[in-house]
């Protein structure tokens, strides 16, 4: 009990190294929630959840090892801190990645295979309409922009939702979640309930 007094008053972390961060900030603010940039091994040490935004997975890689974070944030993960990723954060927290360039490393921790740029230089960027049954009836503007694509997924992995064609962009496996698309700049809070509500349910 005490220590979900404890989580409950933690912040909410967004990595903040390269990416949209601010944008993640900004919703979880609106949203009530403290929210905090993380830097530093020590920062990831208070709080209740993170969120790894999009931006360029191969650029957050190597500035996570420069900084000492990679390690930490591998632990915190396998400790069974909530993390949500979207885009290049989905990539961050795929056990295997495709299309990544030479050395490129994720954090891991989501049983799948994500394809990097999977919708190539035709259809750089584009938005669509995704039911996700989780968020309710009404669907949820997606905003994929150079958007890696879910290829294939362990046994423990929840599809959150997919394209028409089938194909998986959100996912949820034990705290972890991911998204293929960008919530943090279409308005619709939603995602980001969603992972504050596992957050705070988590302890
Ligand atoms: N293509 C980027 C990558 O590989 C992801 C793009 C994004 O986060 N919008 O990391």
């Amino acid at each position: 009990m005490a220590g979900k007094h404890l989580v409950d008053q933690l912040p909410i972390g967004v990595l903040a190294l390269q990416g949209d961060f601010r944008e993640h900030l900004h919703v979880l603010q609106q949203l009530g929630e403290t929210a905090v940039a993380v830097k530093t091994p020590e920062q990831l040490e208070h709080i209740a959840g993170l969120i790894i935004p999009g931006g360029e997975s191969s650029v957050i890689d190597k500035l996570a090892r420069l900084y000492g974070l990679a390690g930490p944030i591998r632990s915190a993960i396998s400790g069974g801190l909530p993390v949500y990723g979207t885009c290049a954060g989905l990539i961050m927290l795929a056990d295997t990645v495709l299309d990544a360039i030479e050395g490129q490393q994720s954090f891991g921790g989501l049983d799948i295979v994500v394809r990097r740029n999977a919708f190539g230089s035709q259809t750089d960027s584009f938005e669509t309409d995704l039911v996700v049954p989780e968020l309710g009836e009404v669907p949820v503007r997606a905003v994929f922009i150079r958007a890696p694509v879910v290829i294939s997924m362990g046994p423990d992995v929840r599809a959150l939702a997919t394209l028409d064609d089938g194909r998986v962009v959100a996912v949820a496996q034990g705290t972890l979640m991911g998204t293929s698309f960008h919530p943090e700049i279409t308005g619709d809070t939603r995602f980001h309930e969603y992972f504050v509500s596992r957050v705070r349910s988590s302890s």
